[in-house]
């Protein structure tokens, strides 16, 4: 066969693919279905009566009726996006870098590899996937790869530090769902934040990425020393027309873990997360995300637990409605843990997926100590950021030691162990 034929039958094989991979736009879960709309982009949950005015029908999956419309109950049959981390080589060097990128990296997946994946995760019905880095853009064959996802039915999305190959991102602009470039300041407070001046090229490519697609955004790390500047960087997220500001917490991964105490906001900013981002939301016209580990920063002030079900504003579903994988293909909860120990690759997922321990304290949340066990907010929060428990507390499994009602419950026993001990003084000066 001619390469030209090959090419075609690929091209052919990929179509077919494509129609037939229409048919999992909607997926089955024991609650009822999961639909991908396209407007407004989103996914949604609902229960078995919706789905099957859709044509669905769950079969055997919707034997146990005390399942309907009943959403956490057990894990979904597989994660809705996968963020591979397709390289772990980056230039850039930022002093907080969740992954510890560096120029040289080793033992890394290839693209067939990649593309096996993809097969694993498009067959196990993933929806989205986040590819991310180190630096994506340096890869000659992510154009490939984009494509591959794209025949297979999931949608690729892209984060960039804008820094590197931007020829490369524009050409593929159009063919990514959502293309994030990350910002953490603007000007000087870019530096203060990654450590070196790169504000002036990353606005570059933000620009310039902008003029080929609107589907385009930028990531913000928060941290103490860029939390007064929220403000301006939704003015600055307008200006420049981007259609997402995704706020991330600062997570002690990588070396970030080295420099996590200097940069993760203070209690008082955390508390005042919630009013800070709803205010510039408002004020700027703009849609602000905020990543899973955000949860219980939100749940300090007490908003509706219908609404957040409703809007599906969930906390840390690690090994549950995502997963990460890392350069050389290992499975992790989500991008910023660790894999677990004799974890899995991408490709072994669908059977791993189905173990009883798999994923150990992100899928047994449920197992939980004080304050979260009496949390109203729990079935959502699920306990916080795992990573941020693992590091300060050694043991992901224990209540996120940053959460605001965490804080004040420690405050509290504080306060009583201090009162009861001063109960006690007078006693001990009398019996010595
Ligand atoms: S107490 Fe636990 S479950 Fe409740 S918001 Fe905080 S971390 Fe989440
Ligand atoms: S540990 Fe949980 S909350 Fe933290 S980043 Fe991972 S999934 Fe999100």
């Amino acid at each position: 066969m001619t390469s030209r034929l090959a090419k075609t039958a690929s091209r052919l094989a990929r179509r077919v693919q494509a129609l037939r991979s229409r048919e999992r736009r909607v997926r089955l879960e024991p609650f009822g279905a999961i639909a991908q709309l396209t407007t407004p982009r989103a996914l949604v949950f609902v229960d078995r009566q919706y789905a099957r005015s859709l044509g669905m029908d769950g079969g055997a999956l919707w034997n146990n009726e005390s399942s309907d419309g009943v959403i956490g109950a057990e894990p979904l049959r597989a994660p809705l996006e996968a963020h591979l981390q397709l390289t772990n080589r980056c230039d850039a060097g930022c002093k907080g870098c969740y992954t510890a990128a560096t120029p040289h990296a080793s033992r890394e997946w290839s693209q067939s590899a990649w593309q096996k994946a993809i097969d694993t995760l498009a067959e196990m019905g993933v929806f989205h996937l986040a590819l991310g880095g180190g630096e994506s853009a340096d890869l000659p064959w992510l154009g490939e790869l984009v494509e591959y996802a794209r025949a297979r039915g999931l949608v690729p999305n892209l984060t960039t530090s804008g820094l590197s190959n931007l020829d490369r991102v524009l050409e593929l602009a159009p063919r990514f769902g959502q293309i994030n470039v990350s910002i953490d300041g603007l000007g000087r407070d870019y530096e203060a934040v990654r450590g070196f001046d790169g504000f002036a090229r990353a606005d570059h490519a933000l620009r310039e990425i902008r003029a080929r697609t609107s589907k385009v955004g930028i990531n913000v790390v928060v941290t103490r020393h860029n939390f007064d500047k929220l403000d301006q960087l939704f003015a600055y997220a307008r200006k420049r027309r981007l259609n997402e500001v995704e706020l991330l917490r600062f997570k002690p991964a990588g070396r970030g873990i080295q420099a996590f105490a200097a940069m993760t906001c203070s209690q008082e900013q955390h508390r005042a997360f919630l009013p800070t981002v709803l205010k510039g939301a408002r004020k700027h016209r703009l849609r602000v995300r905020v990543d899973c580990s955000y949860m219980p920063m939100l749940a300090h002030h007490q908003p509706s637990t219908e609404l957040l079900a409703s809007l599906a504003v969930y906390g840390c579903t690690g090994g549950d409605f995502l997963i990460g994988a890392k350069a050389g293909g290992q499975v992790s909860a989500c991008s910023f843990a660790a894999p677990p120990s004799q974890g899995p690759s991408v490709h072994e997922l669908a059977e791993y997926w189905q173990k009883e321990d798999a994923f150990g304290a992100f899928r047994n949340w449920r197992d939980a100590a004080e304050p979260c066990k009496s949390c109203s907010y729990h079935h959502l929060c699920r306990g916080g950021c795992k990573v941020v428990s693992r590091l300060l507390l050694g043991d992901e499994s224990l209540p996120d030691p940053e959460c605001p009602r965490v804080v004040a419950a420690a405050e509290q026993d504080d306060a009583r162990s201090n009162a009861s001990n001063q109960r006690r003084l007078p006693i001990l000066q009398e019996l010595l």
